[in-house]
């Protein structure tokens, strides 16, 4: 999604990184299936590197194509952040009004008592 309106007309732009109005929502539901996958991951790596079969793991979780001489930090980030692409929600609050817009099955928007 790049750009959606607001109930207030605002316009808001979901091109970049780093935004100070975007939120990431995990759904306490989610929560013991994302750290639970997340550290099996984690042994089964720490596993292969003990067995010498780091490059055959890498290529198992990643296939092929991945970039050579990533730092385990990174393949880590890598594997959490596909862990959590499937389950976290999107929230935006409009710099306007100041409404939360919470990704359902599309946004669902919730006006602050007060500003
Ligand atoms: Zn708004």
């Amino acid at each position: 999604m790049s750009h959606f309106n607001c109930k207030c007309g605002e316009v808001i732009s979901d091109t970049a990184d780093n935004l100070d109005y975007k939120y990431y929502v995990l759904p306490d539901t989610k929560l013991d299936e994302v750290s639970t996958s997340f550290t099996d991951l984690i042994d089964s790596f720490v596993q292969a590197i003990e067995r010498g079969k780091r490059e055959e793991w890498i290529n198992q979780h990643f296939g092929k194509g991945y970039p050579n001489g990533v730092e385990a930090s990174g393949m880590l980030h890598d594997l959490l952040s596909s862990k959590l692409v499937n389950v976290i929600k999107e929230m935006f609050i409009c710099q306007n009004c100041g409404r939360l817009l919470l990704e359902k099955e599309n946004f669902q928007s919730f006006l602050p008592e007060k500003l």
